[in-house]
């Protein structure tokens, strides 16, 4: 019998946030991360990341939900919703501050205005946390890690953006925290998300190493652009997926991924032959797509 230990299964998700219907940008990101699941044979969940309340459109889980089923995007376990999820979030911060590693912040948004990086102003001041941002404390360090699509990639948060805020004055948890206990909590090895969030990655890692969280893997998809040369995204009024097209979108979003693309029109024969044939080798190494996409 050997001694090592057996490789952690690998999971694989899925986590938008509903602030509106699925576009072709999400789609390569739900496609891309369910077959590089599917193709090691790893589970494949969905998060709906809805704790940023103002920014929910009403319905938009629903159709999202429904999306998923018609592209035959199928999860392996329930669909976890971070509103849910707050008494982890507090828990992680309760974790940290017992270890001095976050502190609260009174600083407004027009003091901070015009400024990238915080310059630490409450960093040892002593504050409660309640009523008052929470931050992060970061290193002042280079911190690394090898994307498996986008290659290495570096950063030095103390410099580039400073303490990192986990929680709003009014509560809210941020994204930050938030997918950092879940990925954890759900027993994710590899985040496969679009290249939007590349920057966000170093942050979160260190969020998760304070946590003592394991360490995961990360691959960034390239993303897909509108004809005016920006990302697909909900604020750029990106068109929502038109269900009756699933298996034209489909095969596009496969195209995008670097993909073969069998010749069928069925869905499900399609997205078997993806899994089966899938090269996370031939995903384009880029931030952006250089096609356009609408
Ligand atoms: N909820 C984020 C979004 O919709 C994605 C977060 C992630 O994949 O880590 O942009």
């Amino acid at each position: 019998m050997s001694l090592m230990p057996a490789p952690a299964a690998y999971t694989g998700r899925f986590a938008p946030s509903p602030t509106g219907p699925l576009h072709f940008g999400s789609l390569i990101t739900a496609v891309g991360s369910y077959c590089m699941a599917r193709a090691v044979q790893g589970r494949w969940l969905v998060r709906i990341e809805d704790t940023d309340l103002p920014r929910n459109q009403p319905g938009a889980t629903e159709s999202i939900l429904n999306t998923l089923t018609v592209f035959g995007l199928i999860p392996d376990g329930p669909i976890l919703r971070q509103q849910d999820r707050t008494s982890l979030y507090e828990a992680a911060i309760q974790s940290l501050a017992e270890r001095d590693l976050v502190y609260g912040c009174a600083c407004t948004r027009s003091q901070l205005a015009g400024r990238a990086v915080y310059p630490g102003t409450c960093a040892h001041k002593k504050l409660p946390l309640d009523g008052h941002v929470v931050r992060l404390r970061v290193p002042d360090q280079t911190l690394a890690f090898v994307d498996r699509i986008q290659g290495l990639q570096t950063e030095n948060l103390a410099q580039s953006r400073g303490d990192l805020v986990l929680r709003r004055r009014d509560g809210i948890i941020s994204y930050q925290l938030a997918v950092v206990c879940d990925d954890a909590a759900q027993g994710v090895t590899e985040v496969v998300r679009g290249a939007d969030l590349l920057d966000q990655t170093l942050g979160q890692r260190w969020l998760g190493r304070c946590l003592n969280f394991p360490e995961m893997q990360y691959a960034h998809l390239p993303l897909a652009m509108n004809a005016q040369g920006q990302k697909l995204s909900k604020q750029n009024l990106a068109q929502p997926l038109d269900d009756g097209q699933a298996a034209v979108l489909l095969g596009r979003a496969l195209e995008a991924l670097g993909q073969g693309v069998p010749v069928t029109n069925d869905l499900s024969t399609m997205l078997d032959y993806a899994v089966s044939h899938w090269q996370t080798g031939n995903i384009p190494h880029k931030v952006c797509l250089p096609n356009t996409y609408r």
